[in-house]
This record gives C-alpha cells, structure tokens and sequence, in this order.
C-alpha cells in the first residue's frame, strides 16, 4: 500500500485502505478523525509507547487489548473516535498543560491568593505542593522500597473503610509486573516495592469493579497518573470505565521504566544467570540484580542499562506526577525513608485518615527533588520533538505530530499487521 502524502507534504505512514476509499471518492475523511493505525503508527511503532494503558482504558468499544508484543494492540474493529490518540500522553495529551490547568484548579478551589485563573501562567517545576515530608512505615512490609509509606499508608485506608480497594502494580518476577485490584490489607502487602515494567496498569480501569468496590485509589507512574486523570476530566458515557471510582491518586517519582525484552538481556550480557534473578532494584543511581535469598548478583551504573529503557521515557517531563493527589520517591529523604509531597486535598485528607501508619519527619531536601526534576526536562528538551509548552493547547493533533516528529529517529511508522489486522482485509 502506498503512503499517502498529507495536505502539508508529509508522508503518513499510517495510510490504509480508508484512505485509498477516500482518494478514489473524492470524499476526505474529517480532518484529524484518528484511527488507532494512526495511534499505531504514531507512538507505538514509533517505539515510543511507555505502556501506560492509558489508550486502552479511553477506547469505548474496548477494542484494543495488549498484542504478541506486549504492545496496545486493535482486538475488535476500531471506530475511528480518537479516543486512544486524545488520551495518550505520548500523543494527543499536552501533559504539562494538563498539569497547569489542575494545578491553578486546586489553587483557586483552595482560595490561594496567587491562584491564576485556569489556563494562564507558566508550571512551576514540581508543579502544586502544598506540603512535603520524609516518612516511614510503623510496621514497615516486606519488600518496601523506601519507607514503605504507599503500602503502609494503603492498607491503613482499606482497614478504616475510606477506601475498597486500589489499582496497583504487582511484581510477577524479576522483570515483569501485572495489574491487580487489592482489596485487603494483605494484598496491598504483597505488591511492596518497585518492579520496572509498565504493564499497561491503566488497562484494568476496563475491568469491572466488584461489588462492594466504590472507592479505588490507584499507585502509578506519572504517565499512567494523567492518563487516569484525563479520563477523570474529560468523561464519555459512551465508556464503561473504573476511572470515575478512583478518589486517590499516588505517582511514584519516576526517570525512566524498562522494556524487560531489552532489560533481561542486557542483564545476561552482565555475566548474570537470568534465572537465578528474582528482583531487580534501583538505588541512588545504580541497577542491582538479587537472587531469591537477597544475595547480590548484579551491581552497574543504571546509565549502563540505558539502551534496556523505553525510549519513549526520554520524552517525558514530568518526573514527580504533577496532576497526582500525593506523589512519592526516594529522592530528598535518607536510605529507608520515602519523600511525600501533598497536592490536593484528597491526598491530605487520605494522609489525615492514615496517619497511624506513618511515622513522619521534617525536611526533605527539595533543593534535591527539584534537581532530578530539572535533570528529567532538560533530557527530554533534546528529544520532545513537539517542544514542552505549558500554555499550549491541551490537545495535540496527528497531523501537528506527523509535522514536528518527521525526519526524527522517533518519526511514525507503518504498523505490523498483528496490530490492527483489520485493515488488511476488503469488506
Ligand atoms: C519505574 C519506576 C521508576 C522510579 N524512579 C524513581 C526515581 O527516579 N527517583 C525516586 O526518588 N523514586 C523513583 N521511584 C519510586 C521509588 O522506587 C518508590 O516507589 C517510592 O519511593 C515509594 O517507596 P515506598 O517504600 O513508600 O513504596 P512501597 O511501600 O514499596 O510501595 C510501592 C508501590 O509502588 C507500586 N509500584 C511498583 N512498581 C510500579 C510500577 N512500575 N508502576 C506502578 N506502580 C508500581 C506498588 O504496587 C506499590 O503499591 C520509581 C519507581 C518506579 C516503579
Ligand atoms: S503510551 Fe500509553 S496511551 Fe500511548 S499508545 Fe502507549 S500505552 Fe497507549
Ligand atoms: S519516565 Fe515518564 S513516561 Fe517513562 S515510565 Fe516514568 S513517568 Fe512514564
């Protein structure tokens, strides 16, 4: 099939036999009409998808599933709403203007006397924070990360009944991880810690809750957190979705994930038995591998193992979860303890109701945090080809995309036929 060429000279990769319908018409499609080919062609062959799931929660027919490649992949026929491409934010979503407006939002409902009126003014770096502190688990899980603060805190809500459960990443082994709905105490302990894959965690917003389950929180990175904050804001009834459900929000600060098809590989070639690893961590800026009984197997520089990253991670501006309730890392807090920063009033409402899971100390070193955040925009100004701009539209088009990613090492491309197969076949 051959590419067609836009009204502006550029190639577009994702051109099927809609486009051959249309030329041979004479009748165009609506301009910007979005084809998950186009999603396809624009992020995910572009090797640019970081496995938020987020395009896979906004499609209301429910048509894309996860692909022979881990990849969001078309299952059923596609409608052509733009669902998946208006809510990826490696596409369609602005993140960093959807950041401002939530920011200057809480402002103004919090009668800040600096409130800007939505959709004015520049992002501050680490965007809203109202209040920050280092703190601690009580009764610190198994596995925890930093303090354990996310799973101490999380448990503690289950048992007072201010939440029913919470969407949350759980490690499989050493390089996978799975989406799941806790919805206990024992099973917000049993995902402690961090595990470097993605999973498309937003994915499971299509599940239905059970019953009983009303009020969610959900633990993610800060892309998957503007997914589901997206799918908040800008709600369809048209989409059966658990993203309404959610009342907390928690990003963890975040640099980069991993594609565990690249990362375990690139672990082998360390000198590492691959099977003998149960859990790969990452601390103060090295990559360490451990077998089942906590033994060091792997030490290196994690800018070592850069090449096993995902590549759309070099994109991405927002390091500590802009639009998320509460946010969360290591940085900023001595070994053992976890940086808080407070958002909004949900996330100080939900630290209120699970205080006595928390053990909290003055600080952290924001100077730090801000820091990492810096270093992440900096790094992504060199590759964000459509350029980071708060004040811009929420909403970036295909065709804007095409323009400002061709001639890039990140330009669309034509997607295989396992991923939206379909198309390749004449009604
Ligand atoms: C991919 C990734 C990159 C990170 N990068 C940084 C960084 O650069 N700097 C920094 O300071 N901190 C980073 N963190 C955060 C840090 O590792 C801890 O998650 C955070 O400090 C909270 O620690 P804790 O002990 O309070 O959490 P715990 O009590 O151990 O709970 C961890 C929670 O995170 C969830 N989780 C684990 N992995 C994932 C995942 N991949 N996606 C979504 N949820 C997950 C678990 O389900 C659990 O609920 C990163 C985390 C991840 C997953
Ligand atoms: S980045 Fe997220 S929303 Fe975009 S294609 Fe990948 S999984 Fe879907
Ligand atoms: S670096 Fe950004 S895009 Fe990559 S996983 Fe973290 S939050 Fe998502």
């Amino acid at each position: 099939m051959s590419p067609i060429t836009t009204g502006l000279q550029i190639t577009d990769p994702s051109a099927d036999i809609r486009d051959e319908i249309a030329a041979a018409s004479g009748v165009p499609e609506m301009p910007n009409k979005i084809w998950f080919q186009k999603t396809a062609a624009g992020v995910i062959d572009a090797d640019r998808c970081v496995g938020c799931g987020s395009c896979i929660a906004a499609c209301p027919s429910q048509s894309i599933g996860i692909g022979e490649d881990g990849r969001p992949t078309l299952i059923r026929m596609c409608t052509g709403c733009s669902a998946c491409w208006d809510y990826c934010p490696m596409a369609g979503l602005r993140t960093e203007r959807l950041a401002l407006d939530v920011s200057q939002e809480r402002a103004e409902l919090a009668g800040e006397p600096n409130a800007t009126e939505a959709g004015t003014g520049s992002l501050p770096l680490l965007g809203r924070v109202v209040d920050s502190f280092s703190a601690q688990a009580v009764d610190r899980a198994a596995g925890a990360q930093d303090g354990g603060v996310v799973t101490a805190l999380l448990a503690e809500l289950l048992r007072a009944g201010y939440i029913d459960g919470v969407i949350m990443n759980q490690r499989l082994d050493a390089l996978h991880g799975r989406p799941v709905l806790a919805t206990t105490p024992e099973e917000v302990a049993a995902c402690a810690g961090s595990v470097y894959h993605q999973a498309n965690l937003l994915a499971s917003l299509n599940d239905r809750l059970p019953k009983g389950v009303e009020r969610i929180a959900l633990v993610g990175t800060p892309c998957q957190i503007s997914g589901v904050s997206a799918l908040q804001r800008f709600p369809w009834h048209y989409r059966e979705t658990a993203a309404g459900a959610v009342v907390l929000k928690i990003a963890l600060f975040c640099t980069r994930s991993f594609d565990p098809e690249l990362l375990g590989p690139a672990i082998a070639a360390e000198g590492v038995e691959l099977d003998q690893v149960s859990k790969v961590d990452v601390r103060a800026g090295e990559m360490i591998a451990q077998d089942d009984d906590g033994g060091e197997l792997m030490r290196v520089p994690v800018r070592e193992m850069r090449d096993a990253a995902l590549k759309g991670c070099l994109e991405c501006t927002d390091y500590t979860g802009l639009v998320a309730d509460l946010s969360v890392g290591s940085v900023g807090s001595e070994p053992g303890w976890t940086t808080v920063l407070v958002r909004s009033d949900e996330g100080r409402e939900a630290l209120e109701k699970g205080s006595a899971a928390l053990q909290v100390l003055p600080g952290p070193d924001m100077a730090l945090v801000e820091k990492s955040a810096a270093a992440d925009l900096r790094r992504a100004g060199k590759v964000l080809a459509r350029g980071y701009d708060a004040d811009g539209g929420l909403w970036v088009s295909y065709t804007s995309h095409l323009r400002d990613y061709a001639d890039t090492d990140r330009s669309a491309a034509s997607p295989p036929p396992f991923r939206s197969q379909h198309y390749e076949v004449n009604c």
